[in-house]
């Protein structure tokens, strides 16, 4: 199956330059959603991975059914003010300013193995501030795993030495 058929081109979204992979035509898809599922699912059952991670919002809709699929933990990783219990909070730095990721202080146990997923590999900003999230909060990046992966942005040259999975390149 082509999953690359299922992903729609935006130019100029959400600014100009910008060439948007819209991933709603996967999603509207059952077979297309599901086969990107069964992909990661074949991938991480039996790797030893103790919980799924993603930073929302996008990834959310590809880690939580593999996390149900891998009958493991998903731990959301979410911007300020969300989480309601004690958080561990990880500042980053963004094209313009600044931005933060939490994570709840009990959601990664100490050395466990976190596979973090989200739905774009662009410039790796935003996985790489959750990487580093994981780790204060205790637990091991087993791997960055993507639906799409933008590789002229070299995201996976800052991710490293985090292993890098993508389904689809570009
Ligand atoms: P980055 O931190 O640059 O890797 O990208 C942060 C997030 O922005 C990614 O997880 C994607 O959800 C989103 N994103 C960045 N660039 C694109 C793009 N060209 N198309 C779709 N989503 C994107």
């Amino acid at each position: 199956m082509d999953l690359g058929s299922y992903i729609r081109d935006i130019p100029d979204f959400p600014k100009p330059g910008i060439l948007f992979k819209d991933i709603t035509p996967l999603l509207a898809e059952p077979r297309a959603f599901a086969h990107a599922v069964d992909l990661f699912t074949q991938r991480y059952a039996g790797r030893g991975v103790d919980v799924v991670a993603s930073a929302e919002a996008r990834g959310f809709l590809f880690a939580a059914p593999l996390a149900l699929r891998l009958a493991k933990p998903f731990v959301p990783l979410r911007k300020p003010g969300k989480l309601p219990h004690a958080t561990h909070t990880l500042a980053y730095e963004l094209e313009y300013g600044q931005a933060e990721l939490q994570v709840h202080t009990d959601a990664i146990k100490p050395g466990s193995r976190v596979l973090l997923l989200d739905d774009v590999l662009a410039t790796g900003g935003t996985v790489s501030a959750a990487c580093r999230l994981i780790e204060k909060a205790g637990g091991r990046v087993e791997e960055c795993a993507f639906l799409i992966e933008l590789s002229f942005l070299k995201g996976r040259e800052k991710l490293q030495p985090h292993e890098v999975f993508s389904i689809l390149q570009f």
